[in-house]
């Protein structure tokens, strides 16, 4: 997620200034001083002042324990209902062609399991790559960026090491010449995809676990509600690290989009693979590309234009979450949520597994000789979509946390690839509030307040368009989507209500549409 939703605090009633960076070496880390006296007219306009009062209904709101998803009932529900339908997701697409079928009907779980059984090659697989992320996060080099003062530790901000650009570029090149010598060919993981599943799943539960039971045991727990399932899900602790590494950041970041875009890379190549086999068998021969001056010769790609689609989908997702991952300490999710269920659960299997099915539908279509196809207008017309989605949401993210960032001094400026035109807005116009952030008005964030969610959810929408509509299941995507963004969109108005106070009414006088400009 590309966001930067900061909430500087301080204790004590101070207020806290964030200075421009001096140098560019300097500029990833953020750094304060405090001084005691209320807003300073002459205050550079593009930096952000925490007032006192602003600091205080950050505090409050860091403490106050709301029960939200239906309380410790609602909660349990979904810790208990989400791995049972994956599941049963899974089970329709691999074994009845993505129809839905009746999960009370016995024959369905007795002819389902074994294609999610756990083994031992799906073990490795998920627990390899899994122990490689985690080093690769420790170890590769990239920049640092501070996340926003954490109340319960005294304002301290904690440091980030963001390289996941360096590590993803790693994984690229690892997994070419591991497929290419055939010590680990991609193909392995969408051949193991539901046993791979069940060891997200049951690993994301243990994880769940093991952190809610560590922060209990060694005192570190933080805005505890009283009820097990709520702060099961919810989770125990704030800033869990091993090492330097935050396990938050790197759930959110490293695991879901990669696997992700793995599992869409891998139904690629083996669809490919199967065609190649196939033209041969039938005594045709495929075309040879020839690339970098002969150093690499391959068939040409031979897989379908829809599956061709998703993994282009996955990849530019994927590749925006580590191009901007500066941008994600500073967000709600981990300045403010802690880790439990909802996060672990849903990064380590939830999102890779189930945002997946789009690409496993098509494959398995393929496989039955029943490929998906489109007219070659419809299938121009989702790539145009889901690109000019792609711009939107990339560049609306960009221009909200580039401004948010050079409010608070830690903006800097990055080459990753790609960086789009009108990422960044000069001069922006913005309504100054009370509590002393700015809220931004100029760029995308002028037409609607959440257009960004807009712009995920057409992304989303495309997903499902290039499979047909054969199915339900790789809509099932979008609509889980828009569950979660309108959950989002309420619980972020609210907070922005306590927080802004007047400030936002006035925002949303002057950016009165949410999703689509002049329509709602
Ligand atoms: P948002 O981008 O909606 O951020 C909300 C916060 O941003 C607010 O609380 C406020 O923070 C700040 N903010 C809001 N409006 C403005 C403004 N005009 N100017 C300055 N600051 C503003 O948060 P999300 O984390 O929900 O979404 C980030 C991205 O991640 C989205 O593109 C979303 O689609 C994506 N996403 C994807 C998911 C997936 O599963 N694919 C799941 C969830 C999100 P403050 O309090 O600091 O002022």
């Amino acid at each position: 997620m590309l966001l930067q939703s900061e909430r500087g605090s301080l204790r004590g009633g101070l207020r806290q200034r964030l200075q421009k960076p001096s140098s560019p070496a300097a500029a990833p880390v953020a750094r304060c001083s405090t001084t005691s006296d209320e807003t300073d007219s002459s205050e550079d306009e593009r930096t952000s002042v925490v007032t006192k009062e602003g600091a205080k209904t950050e505090h409050a709101a860091d403490t106050k324990v709301v029960y939200e998803f239906g309380g410790p009932m609602g909660v349990t529900a979904l810790m208990v209902g989400f791995p049972i339908l994956m599941s049963y997701m899974f089970i329709c697409l691999a074994l009845h062609h993505g129809r839905l079928r009746s999960p009370l009907e016995a024959d369905f779980w007795v002819e389902g399991l074994p294609s999610i059984m756990p083994n031992v090659r799906a073990t490795i697989i998920y627990m390899g790559f899994t122990v490689f992320q985690y080093i690769t996060a420790a170890t590769m080099p990239g920049i640092k960026v501070n996340g926003l003062p954490v109340p319960s530790l005294g304002g301290k901000q904690l440091e980030y090491l963001c390289n996941g650009v360096a590590t993803w570029y790693l994984d690229l090149v690892l997994v070419l010449v591991l497929h290419n010598t055939g010590i680990f060919p991609i193909t392995a993981v969408v051949d193991e995809i539901g046993p791979i599943m069940s060891v997200a799943m049951i690993w994301a539960i243990i994880v769940t676990i093991a952190t809610y039971v560590v922060g209990v045991v060694s005192g570190r727990t933080h805005r505890m509600s009283g009820s097990l399932p709520y702060d099961m899900f919810m989770g125990a602790v704030l800033n869990p690290r091993i090492g330097n590494v935050d396990l938050k950041m790197w759930a959110e970041i490293r695991i879901p989009w990669k696997i992700l875009f793995f599992i869409s890379l891998s139904a690629a190549v083996k669809d490919h693979e199967l065609n190649v086999a196939k033209m041969i068998e039938s005594g045709s021969m495929p075309g040879i590309w020839s690339l970098f001056g002969g150093l690499i010769q391959m068939n040409a790609i031979q897989t379908s234009a829809p599956l061709l689609f998703m993994l282009l989908a996955h990849c530019l997702y994927v590749n925006a979450c580590m191009k901007g991952e500066e941008c994600i300490p500073t967000t709600w999710d981990i300045f403010y949520e802690k880790f439990g269920y909802m996060l672990i659960f849903w990064n380590l299997a939830g999102v890779p597994f189930s945002y997946c099915y789009s690409t496993l539908y098509l494959l398995n279509q393929n496989m039955a000789n029943e490929p998906i196809q489109h007219s070659g207008a419809y299938t121009a017309f989702l790539f145009i979509l889901l690109l000019a989605a792609y711009y939107v949401w990339d560049t609306a993210n960009s221009q909200k946390n580039r401004f948010r960032m050079q409010q608070r001094g830690t903006y800097v400026e990055r080459n990753t690839f790609p960086q789009l035109p009108w990422g960044t807005i000069k001069n922006p116009t913005f309504i100054k509030t009370k509590h002393g952030n700015k809220l931004l008005t100029g760029g995308w964030w002028g037409w609607a307040r959440k257009i960004h969610y807009t712009a995920d959810l057409v992304m989303a929408l495309s997903w499902g368009l290039i499979t047909g509509f054969g199915s339900y299941i790789p809509y099932f995507y979008v609509t889980f989507f828009v569950v979660v963004l309108a959950h989002r969109v309420t619980r972020d108005h609210i907070h922005c209500k306590e927080k802004y106070g007047a400030d936002f009414d006035e925002y949303c006088r002057q950016v009165p549409y949410v999703f689509i400009p002049f329509i709602f």
